[in-house]
């Protein structure tokens, strides 16, 4: 809809016409008003003429019949009223006169008749003054050679011709009359017509400006609130894209990826508060996904273990939402049954480089908006980079601190891990022992076979090692061809039943090189135990090699206990150890 009315541009000029026009109606009104009074006026004169005509001659009548009756019966009482007609029909015959001043042919008529009417009441008067004088005889005899009849007819005559005219007068009067009468019909009806269209018009535009102004109202009114909605939306945007700087901060602070998880737990539970849910990470070995970190009340309850086979988001690695109009496929691992009417489900996988690292499950009952969505997008994308770098950094912690050749731990993870199993078992009271192991005549097997069969043999050896040893156990290589295992919790005893079945095991593994089997060759242990031997890393070491030269001398392939005469030097911790 236009802002404006189209007919708002002729509202000024249609005001002005209707203004005009009712100026115009009114003036014609009054002109029309004033002509039909002053043709009533001409009517009510017409009426007046005709009157007086009428009366003159009834007046002249009058005098004449008066007069010979007078003349006749000679009774005073018609002489009176002889004398009493005489002047009114005079009278009559001079207003007649006035009375037509405005019409000359009725004018000179009217003089006409004026003079007979005088020379008709001067030969009345004549022959009454004979009768009085010389008798009714004389006055019979003049009234016979009188021209009274005469003059009485040419008054009637005039009379006559007068009425006739001011009968045509008349009519045309009334002519016209009726036609101004029409004429002020209409311009009344026209000027009570002409308004009511008028206000009729200006009443339906106003009507429809304010029905517009309404609606304009109504729109400024949702356009205010459709910016304060996107204030507010803009608003949380950037509170959310802060929290999410920051929360990037944050990973990139992480040393281990539980704590990246504890980190994502606590971010999330901040910016969607009635949100619950889990962050699982991948058991690689396993194949498994496992509950890492939790946050918020969750709707809808999740396992705490899940196989990638169980999420759908896992399974096709792309987020994956359920409930509340998103589609009705659940994952194995979330239990929709216990769950409120409008409870929705969100799924995101955590991975990198096309690797499955881990999953980001969120649920809540309240609904989830599309910018919520996108901040949840955003978190698992930065986690799953976290996790990959995280992962990385583990790798190459690993790498460093294992040795290539045989995947064993190196030299370096032996010294930095001796001290603190010593530490732990010392803390509990149990014992710890070494294992220092040689392979025999290395040498030779290198000069018969080649450094590369002998770098076969190595790692087959070191895969002996990583068998025959526990999870808690640290098997190392040493250096050349010397290696090292701690047992912790294991005294020296038990350490020489180990120690006897490692020498078997290397005693019997070969490695295929070239497309040949070399080996298998012989190795000889020396072992030390934690307290009989000694207290302190380098020392315990130390003994268990002295232990190994003795194994040496003794003929190879076998095992020697440290002794208490091996000692060839002691730490400050032994020194107290042995003054025990
Ligand atoms: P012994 O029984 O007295 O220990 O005799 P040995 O020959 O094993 O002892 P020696 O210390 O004289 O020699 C160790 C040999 O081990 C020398 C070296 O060539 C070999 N060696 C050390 N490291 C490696 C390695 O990484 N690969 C190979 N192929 N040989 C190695
Ligand atoms: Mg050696
Ligand atoms: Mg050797």
């Amino acid at each position: 809809m236009p802002p404006f009315s189209r007919l708002r541009p002729y509202r000024s000029p249609a005001l002005a016409l209707a203004i005009v026009l009712l100026i115009g109606v009114g003036v014609a009104t009054i002109w029309s008003i004033r002509g039909f009074s002053r043709g009533t006026e001409w009517l009510e004169h017409t009426y007046q003429v005709i009157a007086r005509i009428e009366a003159t001659e009834s007046a002249v009548r009058t005098a004449e019949s008066t007069a010979r009756a007078y003349r006749l019966t000679d009774n005073p009482q018609q002489q009176a009223e002889y004398l009493a007609a005489v002047p009114v029909a005079l009278q009559h015959a001079a207003d007649l006169v006035a009375l037509t001043v405005d019409n000359r042919g009725q004018h000179q008529r009217a003089r006409q008749l004026q003079q007979r009417v005088q020379a008709r009441l001067g030969e009345i008067a004549r022959l009454v003054e004979l009768q009085n004088r010389q008798g009714a005889e004389q006055a019979r005899v003049a009234t016979l050679t009188s021209s009274g009849i005469g003059l009485m007819q040419g008054i009637t005559v005039l009379a006559g011709e007068m009425r006739h005219v001011e009968q045509q007068l008349l009519a045309q009067r009334r002519v016209a009359i009726a036609g101004r009468a029409s004429l002020l019909t209409g311009f009344i009806v026209l000027g009570i017509v002409l308004p009511m269209v008028l206000l009729g018009l200006l009443l339906r535009g106003l009507a429809r400006e304010n029905l517009r102004s309404r609606e304009l109202e109504r729109e400024a009114r949702n356009a205010m609130q459709a910016l304060e909605n996107a204030a507010v939306v803009s608003g949380r945007l950037s509170e959310q894209r802060r929290a999410l700087g920051i929360y990037a901060g944050l990973l990139q602070s992480c040393e281990s990826l539980p704590e990246a998880m504890q980190v994502t737990a606590q971010v999330i539970g901040q910016l969607l508060p009635n949100a619950g849910g889990r962050c699982y990470a991948m058991r690689a070995s396993e194949n498994i996904a496992e509950t890492a970190a939790r946050f918020g009340w969750e709707s809808v309850a999740s396992a705490g273990r899940l196989e990638p086979s169980d999420c759908w988001a896992l399974r096709r690695g792309q987020p994956h939402r359920v409930g509340a109009g998103h589609g009705h496929v659940v994952c194995a691992h979330l239990q929709f049954a216990d769950a409120p009417p409008d409870a929705w489900a969100l799924c995101l996988p955590l991975a990198a480089q096309g690797t499955a690292l881990g999953l980001l499950h969120l649920n809540g009952a309240q609904p989830l908006g599309t910018e919520d969505v996108g901040v949840i997008e955003a978190v698992a994308e930065q986690l799953s980079l976290a996790m990959a770098n995280l992962q990385l950094r583990e790798t190459l912690r690993v790498q460093s601190l294992r040795d290539p050749l045989t995947g064993l731990f190196n030299r370096r993870f032996l010294e930095e891990n001796l001290q603190r199993e010593l530490l732990r078992c010392e803390r509990r009271g149990l014992p710890l022992s070494v294992l220092m192991i040689d392979v025999d005549h290395f040498k030779r097997f290198n000069d018969e076979y080649g450094h590369a069969a002998g770098d076969a043999l190595l790692a087959a050896i070191g895969a002996t090692l990583r068998a025959s040893t526990r999870g808690e156990d640290l098997a190392c290589r040493y250096g050349g061809e010397e290696f090292t295992v701690v047992l912790p919790e294991i005294g020296r005893e038990a350490a020489l039943q180990r120690g006897e079945e490692i020498r078997l095991a290397i005693a019997a593994t070969t490695a295929a090189h070239m497309g040949r089997t070399v080996g298998p060759t012989t190795a000889s242990l020396g072992i030390a135990s934690f307290p009989a031997d000694a207290a302190a890393p380098d020392t315990l070491l130390d003994r268990a090699d002295t232990a190994l030269y003795r194994a040496k001398a003794n003929g190879r392939d076998r095992i020697e206990l440290a002794r208490a005469g091996d000692a060839r030097s002691a730490s400050p911790a032994d020194a107290v150890l042995q003054s025990r």
